[in-house]
């Protein structure tokens, strides 16, 4: 681990006034150091005071090291409680345990969530609906739990692990937000008529918190038709909440809806700590070319800004990247510009007022 006063090696704007936030900067692997190093630059012309304290994490560091989830990663962000965080690869079918899901029930980060909303001017084949939904995963148990066993010779259960708890507590954190924010409707989505006990207990709990919420509308979808209902009709959602499995999936149909996996940012909120990532993995086949949209971590850099209390600058950075996007003539290759991943973080740096 090394610290540093800002990743890009350059001495931040306000680097001789007060620093008032230090954040545990984990630009991970893959596309995750180019989209790391443009999202500092962006919040950083923000003029914000960050003291970033780079945390080297990647499937190269886990390998070496043998622990799945090195100590100087999570002794870092216990410390600083707000990191910005890039994906790290996760072997497919073997190898090391998902690192992002070690660190996520290692601090305790309960509530995946998901912003999902148009950007202006982008082409989709959505691009006229008013899509601006907000997904709450359940981010620390289901099937990510990872008990896994070998029966007998090709025979496998994959236990899927439901507690009162953690529903409970991702419902109770869905409604709260709904109720802080003015959002309207809750959709708690499921699939309780085949998993009655497990999806039953999360889809109770669900129930039972919504009593408590008057106010705020609450209906349940099963997962499959809730699949077409996204594809069909977008616009009518707005809070989703779920059990992990399903968020994770469901994250990427939305994703799909805005333009993809570059645009979602999402954050990963514990009682002491919050992490703030995209939703997308670590893109092997862009890496190191150029071309990686950071819109996704950028838009991640907005919500931790607000969460750190600069709304202001928070705002600036939202308001500058919807200008770039708007105008398109910087958009990356995945949202069907030709600009690279530099070019296009110059345009929102350019943007800012
Ligand atoms: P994981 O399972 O680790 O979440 P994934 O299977 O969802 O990963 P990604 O690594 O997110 O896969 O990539 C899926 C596709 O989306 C790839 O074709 C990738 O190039 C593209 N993609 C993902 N993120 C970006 C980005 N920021 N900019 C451009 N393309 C991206």
């Amino acid at each position: 681990m090394c610290h540093e006063p800002c990743a890009t090696g350059h001495a931040p704007r306000a680097y001789n006034s007060i620093v008032h936030h230090t954040v545990s900067l984990i630009p991970g692997d893959g596309i995750g150091p180019e989209v790391a190093d443009a999202t500092v630059r962006a919040v950083e012309a923000t003029g914000i005071p960050v003291r970033w304290e780079r945390v080297e994490l990647t499937r190269e560091v886990i390998e070496q090291s043998g622990e799945s989830l090195p100590e100087g990663v999570v002794e870092s962000l216990q410390r600083t409680r707000v990191g910005l965080k890039g994906p790290v690869t996760t072997p497919i079918a073997g190898g090391f345990q998902s690192v992002n899901v070690a660190l996520r029930k290692r601090l305790d980060l309960f509530a995946n969530v998901r912003p999902v909303r148009n950007l202006p001017g982008l082409k989709t084949r959505y691009q006229d609906a008013k899509i601006d939904m907000i997904i709450f995963r359940e981010n620390t148990e289901d099937l990510y739990a990872g008990l896994e066993h070998e029966v007998v010779t090709d025979v496998v259960t994959s236990l899927k692990v439901i507690t009162r708890r953690a529903s409970e507590r991702i419902a109770r954190y869905t409604f709260e937000f709904a109720k802080r924010t003015g959002r309207q409707q809750i959709t708690a989505v499921h699939k309780a008529n085949i998993m009655k006990l497990g999806d039953g207990l999360f889809l109770r709990c669900c129930r039972e918190v919504a009593r408590e919420y008057p106010d705020i509308g609450y209906k349940e979808l099963i997962v499959d038709n809730a699949a077409m209902q996204l594809v069909m009709r977008p616009e009518t959602f707005d809070l989703l909440l779920m059990p992990n499995l399903y968020g994770d999936i469901v994250s990427d149909l939305a994703a799909g809806l805005v333009g993809g996996l570059g645009i979602v940012p999402g954050s990963n909120m514990g009682e002491r700590c919050a992490v703030f990532e995209a939703v997308h993995g670590s893109a092997p086949d862009i890496a190191g070319k150029g071309i990686a949209n950071p819109t996704a971590l950028m838009q991640s850099a907005v919500l931790m800004l607000a969460h750190l209390g600069e709304q202001a600058a928070s705002a600036r950075l939202q308001t500058a990247i919807e200008r770039v996007y708007a105008g398109a003539k910087h958009l990356t290759p995945d949202v069907g510009g030709s600009a690279g991943t530099t070019e296009f973080t110059d345009a929102v740096i350019a943007a800012m007022e």
